[in-house]
């Protein structure tokens, strides 16, 4: 049978992170001992306070429909994160609450985005942006940054892109893949930009409460009037609170933009699982008491991998201030990146994800969403691939 694949769905990157993620796990199930890197999620249990307000809802009964843009509570819940965390004001009519933070970046660009449109994206990016822009009609531009500005764009750089097809811009602060994260200063710097040339902002800020090294973060939104009516904040509880199962995303946006997300969102996926929406009412309403040891764990980590890949030969890494994700050069080694992890994961079983994946084919990504102790082992493994290779 021949099937026709629409073009919208053939113009899709296959995901490398997959490929290398199965292989991972065959190798696993077949008895071999792999150490993997390759996680986007923490590796924390969500708190107990967190399930038992879910499982509650569920036993409660509340398990029908809620209204599409998520329960009155859980948006109230939303809009008081922001008025107390980030000094911004929403009404829960600006809030949308989606099936996942990614399913909030998508409802974004295709509410916002057509045939013609031109999307700003900064490489290295997350791996589904690009292909969530493609998927909407319109054209993914790609800023290429290097580990000399710590992956971050310039000024110069977005202006210079920026055509009259520019539709949106998306920024990404803290980074997966890099954990890079802009100052307040250079975060103000690119939103002056996209208002003076009316271009839109997605900003993805799910890493918010995820810095080190005292670093601070400012939304976009924050800087003046102008700057919270070109921006979309994209946010939402997997990262902080280890609720990636659970597929709870939000956005805040102006209330136009929220309302046609709203409609998008109302004829395909309708309302995100309503006992899971009384979670995260828990989740953003309650204790916070986790997120200092959570903290302290992944820094210790951070500490500890970055010190050790730079002790690797061939091996560079800037250190990531954000997130829990470490984004070493292996250019030295000779390897491009898919050889690279190809190769680590065949002779010294180490799971690492191709930079390639991420626009950025002189690095790979690891995660230390890992106990220490996997990580201990996984880069004694990868230091002596890299002495093999590096002679
Ligand atoms: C994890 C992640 C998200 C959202 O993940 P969900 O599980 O869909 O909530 C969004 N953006 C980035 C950059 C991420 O790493």
């Amino acid at each position: 049978m021949n099937y026709k694949i629409s073009q919208r769905a053939a113009s899709l990157a296959p995901s490398l992170t997959l490929a290398i993620d199965s292989k991972a796990k065959a190798m696993k199930a077949a008895g071999e001992d792999v150490v993997g890197f390759g996680a986007g999620e923490p590796d924390f249990d969500t708190p107990q306070h967190i399930k038992d307000a879910a499982a509650k809802a569920l036993a409660d009964g509340f398990t029908k429909y809620t209204p599409s843009s998520g329960i009155p509570e859980l948006r109230e819940a939303i809009a008081a994160k922001f008025q107390r965390e980030n000094g911004l004001t929403y009404k829960p009519s600006q809030i949308i609450v989606s099936c996942g933070g990614k399913h909030s970046c998508y409802n974004v660009i295709l509410a916002t985005c057509e045939a013609g449109d031109e999307v700003i994206i900064p490489a290295p990016y997350w791996l589904s942006y690009p292909e969530m822009v493609k998927l909407a009609g319109a054209t993914p531009v790609i800023l290429a940054t290097t580990d000399k500005t710590e992956f971050k764009v310039t000024p110069e750089q977005l202006r210079a892109a920026i055509t009259p097809n520019t539709r949106l811009f998306v920024l990404n602060s803290p980074s997966n893949p890099t954990g890079s994260v802009y100052s307040p200063e250079e975060v103000k710097a690119l939103g002056d930009i996209c208002v003076e040339k009316g271009v839109l902002i997605m900003s993805d800020e799910i890493y918010e409460h995820l810095l080190y090294d005292g670093a601070k973060v400012k939304s976009v939104a924050s800087f003046s009037q102008a700057h919270y009516d070109h921006t979309i904040i994209v946010h939402g509880l997997a990262k902080a609170y280890s609720m990636t199962g659970w597929r709870l995303g939000f956005l805040a946006a102006p209330e136009p933009i929220a309302k046609a997300i709203d409609a998008v969102q109302s004829h395909s996926t309708s309302n995100p699982t309503s006992f899971a929406q009384k979670g995260g009412v828990a989740a953003l309403n309650g204790s916070q008491a986790h997120l200092p040891l959570w903290l302290a764990e992944y820094d210790k980590r951070r500490r500890f991998a970055h010190q050790a890949l730079n002790a690797m030969p061939g091996i560079t890494c800037v250190n990531a201030k954000g997130a829990f994700y470490l984004f070493p050069n292996i250019s030295k080694t000779g390897l491009k990146s898919a050889e690279f992890c190809a190769k680590l994961l065949e002779q010294e079983k180490v799971a690492a994800v191709p930079g390639i994946a991420f626009g950025a084919d002189d690095y790979i990504r690891l995660s230390y969403a890992t106990s220490l102790a996997n990580i201990e082992k996984g880069l004694a493994r990868m230091d002596k691939f890299c002495r093999a290779l590096v002679k």
